[in-house]
């Protein structure tokens, strides 16, 4: 079985003006997509390895032919981060995490808006393409921390929770080389309730 891009849960517009729907629209049916369909041509030769879960793959990623590591890597981890992303966003706005995972996160980092203020740093001064995390490592211990292109917390043994894209394709229409405007527009539009979710799914 191919894997398949996942359909948006609000329409492309539902974000403005914090994600503007040009960029949305784009993002999903020509980025997202695009990562779906070289993952697709990666494995075509492979369909035991296409039938597994995109997730199972970066989570073993050195126990696959060497042919497909990176493919599968790039595009395996640019089809599992954008569909995190996705539902990692509403546009019911300004909703906080839930207690256990607010608790959390202040334990882990002081109060919410030193996590707020950690995380934009790291989102901020992430150089080049990437992404900032907020995962859950081996230990279940709450960690931020930025990586490289596309490659997911998943293949370092950690559990993302939620992950901010910072490449250029995420914001530049709207907001240009003002990648800090766009972290800070990103605070109104998360889904905490989904966060918290995967929190409790792993703690
Ligand atoms: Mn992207």
């Amino acid at each position: 079985m191919a894997y398949t891009l996942p359909k948006l849960p609000y329409p492309y517009n539902a974000l403005e003006p914090h994600l503007d729907a040009a960029t949305m629209d784009i993002h999903h049916t020509k980025h997202h997509q695009t990562y779906v369909d070289k993952l697709n041509a990666a494995l075509e030769k492979y369909p035991e390895l296409q039938a597994q879960a995109v997730e199972s793959l970066l989570k073993n990623l050195d126990t696959l032919p060497e042919a497909i590591r990176t493919p599968v890597r790039n595009h395996g981890g640019g089809h599992t981060n954008h569909t995190l992303f996705w539902t990692s966003l509403t546009p019911t706005q300004d909703l906080t995490p839930t207690s256990d995972l607010l608790q959390a996160l202040h334990t882990a980092f002081g109060s919410f808006d030193q996590f707020k203020q950690q995380f934009s740093d790291a989102a901020a001064t992430h150089f080049g393409s990437g992404w900032a995390w907020l995962a859950l490592d081996a230990s279940q211990t709450l960690k931020i921390y930025s990586l490289p292109n596309q490659d997911s917390p998943l293949s370092q043994g950690h559990q993302p929770l939620f992950g901010l894209d910072v490449w250029e394709h995420a914001y530049y229409l709207k907001y240009q080389n003002r990648r800090p405007d766009y972290i800070a527009a990103i605070w109104h539009c998360l889904n905490w309730p989904e966060i918290g979710k995967r929190f409790q799914a792993k703690v």
